[in-house]
């Protein structure tokens, strides 16, 4: 590990916080130090207050804030002397705390201070760095971990026994630290937690923290525990989509909502499934408390759900029979699946949630391998964690995350999704919550969002090979099915009958009708799977029930394909999947319609182009957004009375009405 500070870079962030904010994401920016908003930094400042009088004022990271991308206003500012009269109670609870560290800030409308603010006002220098570093940990959680990092460290770092954050955290760092600190101290270490640093300037702190963690990984290497060897992973090449869709179905019953699971089957992920030990390793517990709010204490060892239900209520009825508030229980779902054959399998909410488990989960296996290879990974007893994962605190933060959106942890597949009525579709479903796999021709369908939630596959539809891996890697990447939306298809100039060519009509009816057909097909046995049943949207058009002239092709197609899905709900309402098709007109914002190509139709109309944009009984415009809204609207419980149902949005048309 080495120090990333950069005197030019440092010179750019300017200001009295500045050389905070700037340490602040180098450390950020390892995530061998910090993972996902874990960690704090903080600055004491002597500022004047509104009278001109000098006050003390403790800088510290705010909550949901990250360190890699932390802000000046993401620094909480706190009143010194009101921290330091605090940390004086006897006694205090974590609720009344986090209501004395809001009261405390001399700006109502900064974030609320971090957990540990009165540990930082205590610590007796200028810039305090914290960090839940992966090497220190894997040497803390071992059997006699106190007495390695002593070994290391000497009287450098003073050595905290694990203590929940909190309160009763700071009042223990203060005794033991004014007790026990030499002057040579730079830091403490917060068994099984993590580790501080201190200094005068912001790159004293950083590069203390850089050179502690650097000397904790040069230990772990010279007892061949650093470099974790995973076996070159076999993976039979075997269709697991199947399998994985069902198990997320049966996830439904024991999480109570729909989640994401996304299989990972690299050499990490098979080499720790198929440890001999794995059962043993997996089995001990996280590699810091605070990780058990996104991963649950344990993971699922094989595929037993229920197993894992009822190991979880009793791990719960376990530690509140003692307490005397009533808890309500967390979902018993596990969140990460560790599998022989499947290797890792990490589930949540949103995609963005399953992300966050895979990364937290890597350090852990990464961590238990690395303490294993140095005498035995022990980590914290079930009611160390168990306080963590029921703490008022982060029940409270819970609660405050509100209803999830509606698609929360369902699966979308769209085709035609670059632009258009397909992009807006995507939208309508991102927005919503769902995640998102968007298929279209043009490669800008890849970065069409920037968002986790969000897989682009180019393809060309009009290859049957090309569309029958597209319903497989939906699978892979996000665990199921729940919503189809068949939106590609393709216009081709206009022709009369009497000169169509048959290349030219099998080609719009291999993309329109045909690629449609193998998708549904494919898509069914997943979208019968789905935890609140399936769902299929088609986008027709208005020529289905009023064609023009020169679009036989394009009509027929789309006629035909209205009529796949009429039978579809016929076929497919026994397993509660519901099919309905839109019919839009006159959408200009999309491919098809070039201004060019509005100003000759107007013209053909003897209209004006603002005139024909708006050519219908309710004389409105319809855009791309308005079809995506209606198609994401189909997909959401109002509809879940209606199948084979056709739907035109074009403001009404008189030859359909
Ligand atoms: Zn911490």
């Amino acid at each position: 590990m080495h120090s990333l500070w950069n005197d030019a870079a440092a010179r750019e962030f300017i200001g009295a916080l500045g050389p905070r904010v700037y340490t602040s994401r180098l450390l950020g920016r390892d995530k061998t130090l910090v993972l996902h908003g874990g960690g704090n930094t903080s600055v004491k400042l002597c500022e004047p207050d509104l009278s001109g009088l000098q006050e003390d004022i403790l800088y510290v990271k705010g909550s949901g804030w990250d360190l890699e991308t932390i802000e000046a206003r993401g620094f909480s500012p706190c009143r010194m002397q009101r921290l330091l009269e605090i940390a004086q109670l006897p006694a205090l609870s974590d609720t009344h705390m986090a209501n004395e560290l809001r009261q405390s800030m001399k700006l109502s409308s900064a974030p609320a201070p971090s957990v540990e603010a009165i540990l930082h006002a205590l610590l007796p220098h200028k810039y305090v760095d914290h960090t839940h570093a992966d090497a220190i940990i894997a040497i803390t959680n071992t059997p006699n971990g106190a007495q390695r990092i002593a070994e290391i460290f000497g009287d450098r770092l003073v050595i905290i026994p694990y203590v929940m954050p909190g309160f009763k955290l700071a009042r223990a760092v203060a005794e033991i630290f004014h007790r026990s600190a030499k002057s040579s101290a730079i830091g403490l270490i917060l068994l099984n937690h993590g580790i501080f640093s201190f200094g005068d300037d912001a790159r004293t702190s950083y590069e203390r923290m850089i050179a502690l963690v650097s000397e904790a990984e040069a230990y772990l290497e010279r007892h061949n525990a650093f470099h974790i060897e995973y076996p070159l992973a076999e993976t039979e090449n075997r269709l697991v989509s199947q399998e994985i869709a069902e198990f997320r179905r049966a996830l439904l019953d024991v999480a109570g909502q729909p989640m994401v699971v996304v299989i990972h089957q690299d050499r990490q992920s098979l080499g720790f499934a198929r440890h001999p030990d794995v059962s043993l390793l997996a089995s001990q517990g996280p590699l810091t408390p605070d990780h058990v709010i996104r991963t649950k204490r344990l993971p699922l060892i094989g595929r037993d759900l229920d197993a894992y239900r009822l190991a979880y209520t009793a791990y719960f009825r376990a530690h509140t029979m003692a307490g005397t508030e009533s808890l309500t229980m967390l979902d018993p779902a596990p969140r990460v699946v560790v599998d022989k054959d499947w290797g890792l399998l990490t589930a949540g909410r949103t995609a963005v949630e399953v992300v966050i488990v895979e990364e937290i989960y890597r350090h852990t296996i990464e961590g238990i391998l690395r303490a294993t290879a140095l005498g035995g990974y022990k980590a914290l007893p079930a009611n160390s964690i168990f306080e963590v994962e029921y703490w008022d605190l982060e029940q409270a933060k819970l609660r405050g995350q509100g209803t999830p959106p509606p698609f929360a942890g369902e699966i979308a597949l769209v085709t035609g999704a670059a632009s258009g009525i397909g992009r807006a579709c995507a939208e309508a479903l991102l927005t919503r919550g769902a995640a998102v796999v968007g298929v279209d021709i043009n490669p800008a369908v890849e970065k069409a969002f920037s968002s986790v939630s969000w897989l682009g596959i180019q393809r060309d539809l009009g290859d049957e090979g090309n569309v029958r891996s597209i319903v497989e890697m939906t699978i892979r990447h996000f665990g199921g099915l729940d919503m189809l939306i068949l939106n590609a298809g393709i216009f081709p100039p206009s022709t009369p009958i009497s000169s169509l060519a048959l290349t030219d009509w099998s080609r719009v009816m291999r993309i329109n009708l045909d690629a449609n057909l193998i998708l549904m097909r494919d898509a069914y046995p997943f979208l019968k799977l789905a935890p609140r049943s399936g769902r299929a949207v088609i986008v027709g058009s208005k020529n289905v029930r009023a064609p023009g002239p020169g679009a036989s092709a394009y009509s027929a197609s789309k006629a035909a394909l209205t009529q796949l899905a009429r039978v579809a709900a016929l076929e497919w309402g026994r397993d509660g999947i519901r099919i309905n098709v839109v019919h839009p007109n006159a959408v200009f914002d999309t491919g098809l319609w070039t201004n060019d190509v509005v100003a000759k139709r107007a013209a053909h109309y003897g209209l004006s182009e603002a005139e024909y944009r708006k050519n219908n009984v309710l004389g409105t415009e319809i855009t791309s957004r308005d079809v995506g809204e209606m198609v994401a609207t189909l997909c959401s419980p109002i509809f879940s009375r209606t199948t084979g149902a056709q739907i035109p949005i074009d403001g009404g048309n008189d030859r359909v009405i």
